[in-house]
């Protein structure tokens, strides 16, 4: 009952072997990359990745939270599939705690196989890596360690369910403590646990708020201000980069403002903030581009009744909520302001600008990623002669099928620009400066939903080179990276409709 976690062994596989890993994270837990290049290193971590064997001090446990799911209180979830290592403090002092996914049943399986599949393994591998580099604060992922065993799922519960291999990832993040771990324990009136976990919590994730045992409350108060804070620029980031968590249940929400649970998430192509990648909601449409901002704020007031048996005063939390919202329109107006290469975003003209670019964006399938990258190239300075086609041409990449473009739609996006290049030309910043400041934000390579999806089918062949590849491409987003046209590009017609490249199942 009073449990905040599960002692409880990961699975033996059987063929455990090592099919990617991300450099920047082995390098910052410590290991030598050289290592990775000795075939005898390798098994020796595919052995340790995938929990076969454990490493002397690892004490392997799975926590224990509840949450809302779509909307509905859930109850008891628990990590069903996820189970922590231990954790790490590495050469520069920092905590890290590992934690395998998909390792087998732990006390909250709920009936799950405790597995993960390679497909959604791939992705989660890959995602968490390329949001890091793209600045977007995140768990991260040590290795991708396939199992040699075959888990059966049935892709999109219509009953065709199928063998597929099965895989690990290694996640690593200084804590894995979600809203629903505070939640399970405020559901069941539990007030000795909740204010247990909240001391741990502050003593290991908050620790400059530490320092004030004569007034604890203040502390969780302080905390909860700071999970506002995080989680609101957490999901301006996703704005920006045109992420779609896709199943943001208060389960799924971290404490740190992490990105975490890569499931169906998805990246806008084209600019539909109505889009959902994960068909588990497409008739709700709850977790859509668009409402990621609404829901993030919904699920902190969860957290807010949960630590309200606690705090006592709803005042201090109901603050929080003001700060998240208030943090959420200051940094989003920033990072809208950065997109669009002006020094600051003023709101007697600027509300306008980026109310009517929403209008623009959806006038046709316009991917969002290259619009703002040709955006950058925009001339500051209006050629008053220029027709609409000329003024239009330099974003034409931008639009799945330009040729469908009617004159009206041609004129609004003309229109559009050049009160955008008079917006520009009022701030003067140089032209060099601004492209420059723009592609600093605006990336040009995204996980690409299709380029996932290719990963994955090479990767079911045993092939795992394309995850290296894209793993490569992705370190460095912003830049045009010779030879690697092809991953910045739209996404290709056949991909339009594809399982996978289109649409995706909480069935990982
Ligand atoms: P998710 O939608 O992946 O965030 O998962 C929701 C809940 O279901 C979490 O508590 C997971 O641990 C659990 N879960 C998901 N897949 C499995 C599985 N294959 N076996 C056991 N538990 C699972
Ligand atoms: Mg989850």
């Amino acid at each position: 009952m009073e449990a905040c976690y599960s002692k409880v062994k990961p699975a033996r596989v059987k063929a455990p072997v090592l099919a990617a890993y991300s450099a920047e994270v082995a390098e910052t837990l410590g290991l030598d990359l050289n290592d990775f290049a000795s075939p005898e290193f390798r098994s020796q971590f595919a052995q340790a990745f995938s929990g076969n064997e454990l490493i002397e001090g690892m004490d392997p446990y799975a926590m224990c939270y509840g949450g809302h799911q779509f909307g509905n209180w859930a109850g008891q979830l628990g990590d069903g599939r996820a189970i922590n290592l231990g954790e790490i403090v590495n050469p520069a002092g920092d905590r890290w705690a590992l934690q395998l996914k998909g390792s087998g049943e732990t006390p909250y399986s709920r009936g799950g196989d405790g597995l993960a599949v390679l497909r959604s393994s791939v992705r989660e591998f890959l995602c968490s890596e390329a949001m890091f580099h793209l600045g977007v604060p995140t768990t991260r992922a040590l290795s991708l360690v396939t199992t040699g065993e075959q888990v059966m799922r049935d892709m999109f519960y219509d009953g065709n369910a199928k063998f597929e291999p099965g895989a690990i990832v290694c996640r690593v993040a200084p804590s894995f403590t979600r809203f629903g771990n505070f939640q399970i324990f405020a559901s069941r009136g539990d007030n000795k646990t909740l204010t247990h976990l909240l001391d741990f919590t502050i003593a290991n994730d908050f620790p400059h708020l530490d320092d004030n045992a004569s007034n604890k409350t203040d502390s969780y108060v302080k905390m909860f201000h700071e999970v506002c804070v995080a989680t609101s620029k957490m999901v301006v980031h996703w704005m920006r980069v045109g992420f779609v968590h896709g199943v943001m249940n208060t389960d799924n929400m971290s404490i740190l403002g992490l990105t975490i649970d890569y499931g169906p998430y998805g990246w806008l192509e084209d600019f539909d903030p109505m889009w959902t990648p994960n068909t588990t909601d497409a008739q709700g449409r709850r977790y859509c581009f668009g409402n990621q901002p609404g829901i993030a704020q919904w699920n902190l007031l969860q957290l807010a009744n949960a630590l309200y048996p606690i705090i006592g005063d709803a005042k201090p939390l109901q603050e929080g909520l003001e700060i998240a919202a208030e943090t959420y329109k200051n940094q989003w107006q920033a990072m809208m302001a950065s997109k669009l290469g002006l020094k600051t975003f003023d709101e007697s003209t600027d509300e306008e600008l980026t109310d009517r670019l929403a209008e623009v964006l959806q006038l046709a399938e316009t991917d969002m990623t290259i619009f703002y990258r040709r955006l950058a190239n925009v001339p500051s300075e209006i050629t008053p002669e220029q027709s609409d086609d000329q003024v239009i041409a330099i974003l034409m990449d931008a639009y799945y099928d330009p040729d469908k473009l009617t004159v009206d739609v041609k004129k609004q996006i003309a229109d559009w620009l050049r009160d955008y290049q008079q917006r520009l030309a009022h701030d003067a910043t140089p032209e060099q400066e601004r492209r420059e400041n723009m592609n600093a934000v605006n990336p040009n390579y995204v996980l690409r939903n299709y380029l996932a999806q290719l990963a994955i089918d090479k990767a079911e062949s045993g092939d795992y080179a394309m995850i290296d590849e894209l793993l490569d491409v992705l370190r460095n987003p912003y830049d045009e990276q010779l030879g690697k046209e092809t991953f910045a590009a739209k996404r290709p017609e056949w991909a339009r409709n594809r399982p996978g490249c289109s649409t995706l199942s909480c069935s990982s």
